[in-house]
């Protein structure tokens, strides 16, 4: 497995629109694979082929483990493999905070359906049919937008809709060391 850079918004390969897979070959597992790696060395919650420069419709979420207040896992982190996905049920609408590995450093605000059916193929060409309500609903709408060369910037009705996010920089750091 192997750690892919990820491209950033400036890319013109990330406005172009992904062709559908038609061989499940180990090629493509390779692919998911190294796609769930690069996911969690970036710490994002899902990764579209087309941000790492390769123009198929394929994209995973790894929806983030939940815990309580003593840390105990509620719930494992959840992994989903999309191949030629379509959304074929949307239902409800909400503002959500949004980001993207392809555009560090902003988040902005943008109206997604609430709850969603998704259906496609897993890596090796099975059907697959998920449904997804919150973060998970917004992951699968984010993830197919990048398969159409889309992103979520598209989508913002105002400017004030998107903002840079605080980091701390290196002098607060040290200032809060002392
Ligand atoms: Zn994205």
């Amino acid at each position: 497995m192997t750690v892919r850079t990820i491209l950033t918004q400036e890319n013109p390969l990330l406005r172009r629109k992904a062709v559908k897979v038609t061989r499940f070959s180990k090629a493509v597992r390779q692919l998911v694979d190294d796609m769930f790696e690069t996911l969690d060395a970036a710490g994002g919650v899902g990764l579209a082929a087309p941000q790492i420069g390769v123009l198929q419709r394929v994209f995973v979420v790894g929806l983030p483990a939940e815990y309580d207040d003593d840390g105990n896992e509620i719930s494992p982190q959840e992994d989903y493999v999309l191949i030629n996905p379509e959304i074929i049920f949307k239902q409800g609408e909400e503002e959500l905070v949004e980001g993207c590995l392809s555009i560090p450093g902003y988040q902005g605000l943008v109206r997604r359906a609430t709850s969603v059916v998704i259906k496609g193929q897993d890596e090796y060409g099975r059907p697959v049919r998920y449904s997804g309500e919150g973060l998970l609903a917004q992951a699968f709408q984010h993830e197919l937008d990048h398969l159409d060369g889309v992103l979520y910037i598209d989508h913002l009705d105002s400017q004030n809709k998107f903002w840079a996010v605080e980091q701390a920089s290196e002098e607060d750091a040290e200032d809060s060391a002392d």
